[in-house]
C-alpha cells in the first residue's frame, strides 16, 4: 500500500485537518508556505494521467474543498496556489493523486 493510502487508512501518522468518506486532508510534512495542505482522495489513483470519467465528481470535490479550506485558513482573500504535480517531470514524488493548497506569506 502506498504512503498516502496508509495515511488515508490511519496506518501512518499525519496531521489531519479534514476527512470525509472520499477525501482526506493533512499538512505537508515539508511545508513550502505557512499553509500547505495536501487534499487527497482515499481511492488510489496514481496521477492526473490515470483519471477516468468516473473520477469527475471526485476531482470536482477536491477543488471545492480546497476553496472551502482556503477560506477556513484565512488565505482566500490574499490568494493561494493549487497545484497538481504530474509524473517525475512535473515534480510528483508521491504516486497517489493529491492537490497542494499553499498560501499565507511567501510560497517557496
Ligand atoms: P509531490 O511532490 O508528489 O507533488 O508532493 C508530495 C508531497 O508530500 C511533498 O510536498 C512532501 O513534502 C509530502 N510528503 C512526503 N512524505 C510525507 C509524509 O510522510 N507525510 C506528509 N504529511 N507529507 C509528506
Ligand atoms: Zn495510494
Amino acid at each position: 500500500m502506498c504512503l498516502f493510502c496508509q495515511i488515508a487508512n490511519h496506518q501512518q501518522k499525519a496531521d489531519i485537518v479534514y476527512e470525509n468518506k472520499e477525501l482526506i486532508v493533512f499538512k505537508d510534512i515539508n511545508p513550502k508556505a505557512l499553509v500547505h495542505l495536501l487534499i487527497v482522495p482515499k481511492k488510489h489513483i496514481k496521477s492526473i494521467n490515470q483519471l477516468t470519467k468516473e473520477d469527475k465528481d471526485l476531482v470536482s470535490q477536491m477543488i471545492f474543498l480546497a476553496k472551502d479550506l482556503a477560506k477556513k485558513q484565512s488565505i482566500a482573500e490574499k490568494g493561494y496556489r493549487l497545484t497538481f504535480n504530474v509524473g517525475r517531470g512535473g515534480g510528483q514524488l508521491i504516486d497517489h493523486l493529491h492537490l497542494h493548497l499553499m498560501g499565507g506569506g511567501e510560497i517557496k
